[in-house]
């Protein structure tokens, strides 16, 4: 005779659930898939970006030096280097400034050189007044618009759903927010081309030909231009596992 089949009956509002043992490997493997799926490129970009972050005598210089150096090499007039909050490094478009980490600022290190010429690329991709330039001013304040959406949804859809006349149900809730909340991971990925000319059309060249770091550490500087690239997307699906980051710009 055969051992009966091991199973858990759980009663949840009426209805009978059958948990199998199969059953919950499926889950757990569908929750370390959606974790891979939307911590693992931001936990990507994070360990890379610190991976190269440890100081380098035999390079010419601070991430703030060689951004104030191709600044003046590529007659950026209007443009300067400040600092700004750890993590925060961007190119300021109204305000014209390369606003760098302090540990990008005076790091010493591939990344600090790899960060501060990826800014320094926006900045040469805006003053020239590229087309591929206007790609975050024309879909950023779409992606926030989304998430903002998505965050209003996620606390006002039972009253919409009064409103509507659409019975209130946790599954179509958490859809609709879900889908508002991707929808705004695809309007990220529409400033991609900009990300990736910054880093592979700008920065990676320059520092190809240029005298400022050792010819073999290029496939790293590569890993961490393409980091840079992925920043705005990764931090966007990371928003969909922390929902109460959309309350934050
Ligand atoms: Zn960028």
């Amino acid at each position: 005779m055969s051992e009966p089949k091991r199973v858990k009956v759980i009663v949840f509002n009426g209805a009978y659930f059958v948990i199998t043992k199969r059953c919950v490997m499926l889950w757990i493997l569908g929750i370390l898939l959606f974790l891979v799926l939307f911590c693992g490129p931001h936990l990507w970009v994070k360990f890379t970006l610190q991976r190269y972050a440890k100081k380098r005598d035999d390079l010419p210089g601070s991430g703030g030096e060689l951004a104030e150096h191709l600044i003046r090499r590529f007659e950026l007039h209007e443009v300067s280097v400040e600092t700004t909050q750890e993590g925060q490094d961007h190119f300021d478009i109204q305000q014209h400034k390369v606003r760098l980490s302090p540990s990008v600022f005076n790091g010493q290190s591939l990344t600090a050189v790899a960060v501060a010429s990826h800014e320094v690329g926006h900045a040469i991709a805006h003053e020239r007044q590229e087309g591929i330039a206007r790609l975050r001013m024309r879909y950023l304040p779409k992606a926030v618009f989304l998430q903002r959406l998505a965050a209003g949804l996620l606390i006002g859809w039972p009253l919409l759903s009064i409103l509507l006349h659409i019975p209130y149900a946790v599954v179509i809730h958490a859809l609709v927010v879900g889908i508002s909340g991707l929808l705004a991971v695809f309007v990220q990925l529409a400033i991609l081309p900009e990300e990736w000319d910054a880093s592979f059309h700008k920065a990676l060249p320059i520092l190809a030909e240029g005298d400022y770091l050792p010819k073999e550490d290029l496939p790293k500087v590569k890993r961490i231009l393409f980091a840079c690239a992925m920043t705005y997307v990764s931090a966007a699906l990371l928003k969909m596992l922390f929902v109460w980051r959309w309350f934050k710009r």
